[in-house]
């Protein structure tokens, strides 16, 4: 899991409570400015995407001299010895050892944004998930065997594989990348961040940030 071992990429994913006093704190600084602070890719050393994290804690991070800013977005943070631009994609200085990541939750929310919120026998809004092999059949609960699927499918499919049911899937299910995970816990996205993304996710992958809420 991404927790284990303890390291920096671990200490960047914290909730910014945790930070000491004299952290900077957002003050709109022009009318151009946008409300809402938007999440930081943070890179390794190396430029593989790490996390991401909330923009507190990102300018905590390069005002401590621990990462560069990439990317910034024009959002002016404020605390009463510096004045520092927002940014959207950090670098680390140091490179950080990768936490071995095992598969990652098989959460809804997941598999709908791999799915493009589509039903994968027929092509409408996903409502629901659906095991391709029925557990009660053996079936895995593994991103192998789980799709995104419309109530009306499910409800017709039941208990049945889809050739039984005469069902076809639009195409094979697959386990995401570890770089799909940092975009299921961002929620939204910063259009920034698409190049540095998009060697760890390939072809296949990068049309997700397309289906993304964007900051
Ligand atoms: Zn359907």
């Amino acid at each position: 899991m991404r927790r284990s071992g303890r390291t920096e990429a671990g200490t960047a994913s914290r909730p910014a409570g945790a930070d000491g006093p004299g952290a900077a704190t957002p003050a709109p600084a022009t009318a151009q400015e946008r409300p809402r602070p938007a999440p930081v890719l943070v890179l390794n050393a190396s430029m593989e995407p790490l996390a991401v994290v909330d923009a507190r804690r990102a300018i905590v991070l390069a005002i401590g001299g621990k990462a560069d800013i990439v990317h910034e977005n024009g959002v002016a943070f404020r605390s009463p010895s510096v004045t520092i631009q927002a940014p959207t994609v950090l670098r680390l200085h140091r490179q950080v050892r990768v936490p071995r990541r095992g598969r990652a939750g098989l959460s809804r929310r997941a598999v709908f944004l791999r799915d493009g919120h589509r039903c994968q026998y027929c092509g409408r809004p996903a409502e629901d998930v659906d095991h391709v092999v029925p557990r009660s059949r053996g079936g895995e609960h593994a991103w192998e065997n789980v799709v995104a699927s419309c109530r009306r499918c499910n409800g017709h499919k039941q208990d049945r594989t889809p050739t039984e049911a005469g069902f076809e899937l639009s195409g094979v299910p697959r386990v995401p990348p570890p770089a799909f995970w940092l975009l299921v816990r961002a929620g939204r996205v910063s259009h920034d961040w698409r190049p540095y993304l998009a060697p760890y996710l390939g072809d296949r992958w990068i049309a997700t940030l397309d289906l993304m809420p964007v900051t």
